[in-house]
């Protein structure tokens, strides 16, 4: 079976690089009967806050992502952690080193000075422990391998190779007894059963020292998967303006969860050329193998159409069930929801139709519906005001009775009564349509005029277009 993991550390929101983490291994995992699992990493204890663990969960539910289980607190798993190295102590295979603090920043600076990277000499490895000095606690290290060579096959970046030479002996246990990283990763992972590791390549140094206490504390080393970090389109690091946002922020401006999971699960990975495919389709299709190794860039614009595309395909009452769902993380969504009564919902779901033609994001199809739910007397935008001028509402004016005495209040019947008033006063029809668009919706643009007088219903018509003619 494959156990893959999603392994946050809650000191932020859930950024965009760990939701597409956590789609990749969602997707191994579901796509092969497997199952995926949900570790918080929470041993910064100064920088782990609930309200970013509640944004992490929050964040992956509106994604569609699921786990596993109850989520695994690596903080609560500490005395765990500590029991493994004790076993690696009293196998020989980790060792207490007392060097002071002093004496570590004296071989930092001594590596810089000859301009490698910092390491510990290891002069506590094959010391005798009665040497050690009084009153001072011990941090503990692994006697990782000084010959040879670590080797991963990783499914992204192939086989990756490390001197031994140049990887010195980690600390597992910090003189404050509490577990690195390094150690509590290894310990959870191996007692978690997880057989696949999928994460960014930020960590692909840390599977060469993982593998090595994998290793000494004689476990199976799981697969790896070390997947590019995402750039921004500039090929720079991402930063804020290019998309290195929390998933929330993608919620609020109006993104759908499906379109966010098909751009996301392209970030990096491509099955031929499909751009738009279904979760069952990339369910069935996702694997690691198919990870490119350059970093892939984030790309608004591709976003913004693939999300378009969405709304347009989605069924009418699918997208107005998700519209409502994010209306409470839309600015002006609460102030919408509370107008959705009996009436308004009515509306807004005739209205959907013609709506979700016009909008790209449920952000645009928020601005384009409040129309609907506007009160009498309508407040007229730019375009409207200026379209209602005396000629306009004139035509408005004749237009309105034949309007009342319409027969029957459908699409076909209005447009019959429209365009035999443009025609027996000479008008074209967009000279009628508009000001007819203004004083129902006051704006400029609309769904189709014909659509928008049916979802408004005769009473509300009338009554708006009465207000502009008075
Ligand atoms: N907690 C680490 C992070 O947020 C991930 C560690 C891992 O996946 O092994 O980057």
């Amino acid at each position: 079976e494959i156990v893959t993991r999603f392994a946050p550390s809650p000191t932020g929101f859930l950024h965009i690089g760990g939701a597409r983490t956590a789609l990749f291994n969602w997707l191994y995992a579901r796509g092969r009967g497997g199952r995926m699992l949900l570790r918080i990493e929470d041993t910064d204890r100064a920088r782990s806050t609930e309200e970013a663990i509640a944004a992490i969960l929050d964040g992956l539910a509106w994604l569609g992502l699921d786990w596993d289980g109850d989520p695994v607190s690596q903080h609560a798993r500490a005395e765990r952690h500590r029991e493994a190295v004790e076993q690696l102590l009293a196998a020989g295979k980790a060792y207490r080193c007392y060097a002071s603090p002093e004496e570590l920043a004296e071989m930092r600076e001594t590596a810089r000075k000859e301009g490698r990277p910092p390491r510990y000499d290891g002069r506590w490895r094959d010391r005798d422990p009665s040497e050690a000095p009084q009153g001072v606690n011990p941090a503990i290290r692994l006697k990782a391998p000084q010959e040879g060579e670590t080797v991963i096959e990783d499914h992204v970046q192939g086989r990756v190779t490390w001197q031994n030479a140049d990887l010195d002996d980690l600390i597992l246990l910090r003189s404050d007894g509490n577990p690195t990283y390094m150690l509590a990763v290894v310990v959870d992972d191996h007692d978690m059963g997880v057989t696949h590791v999928v994460r960014g390549d930020d960590h692909l140094t840390n599977a060469a020292r993982q593998t090595h206490i994998y290793q000494a504390l004689g476990w199976n080393v799981p697969e790896w998967a070390h997947i590019p970090l995402i750039h921004g389109p500039d090929g720079a690091k991402l930063s804020k303006r290019h998309g290195a946002l929390g998933v929330e922020a993608y919620r609020a401006m109006g993104y759908l969860p499906a379109a966010m999971r098909n751009y996301l699960v392209r970030l990096g990975w491509s099955h031929g050329d499909h751009e738009v495919m279904s979760t069952e389709q990339m369910l069935e299709w996702f694997d690691l193998d198919a990870i490119g190794r350059s970093a892939a860039r984030f790309d608004f614009a591709k976003l913004e159409n693939l999300n378009g595309i969405y709304m347009r395909q989605m069924p009418d009452d699918d997208l107005l069930v998700e519209f409502r769902r994010s209306l409470p993380y839309l600015e002006g969504g609460p102030a919408f929801e509370e107008k959705l009564d009996a009436t308004n919902s009515a509306r807004l779901a005739g209205a959907i139709p013609g709506l979700k033609e016009r909008a790209k994001n449920l952000t645009e199809l928020l601005a384009n519906s409040q129309f609907l739910v506007d009160e009498r007397p309508l407040s007229l935008d730019d375009k409207a005001a200026r379209i209602l001028d005396d000629a306009g509402r004139v035509t408005l004016a004749g237009l309105l009775p034949l309007l009342t005495g319409a027969a029957a209040w459908d699409a076909e019947t209005l447009e019959g009564i429209v365009r035999e008033f443009a025609e027996e006063t000479g008008r074209k029809l967009g000279q009628v349509a508009q000001p007819l668009r203004a004083a129902l919706t006051g704006r400029g643009t609309s769904p189709g005029i014909f659509d928008v007088l049916v979802v408004l219903g005769r009473d509300e018509s009338l009554g708006r277009i009465g207000d502009q003619t008075g």
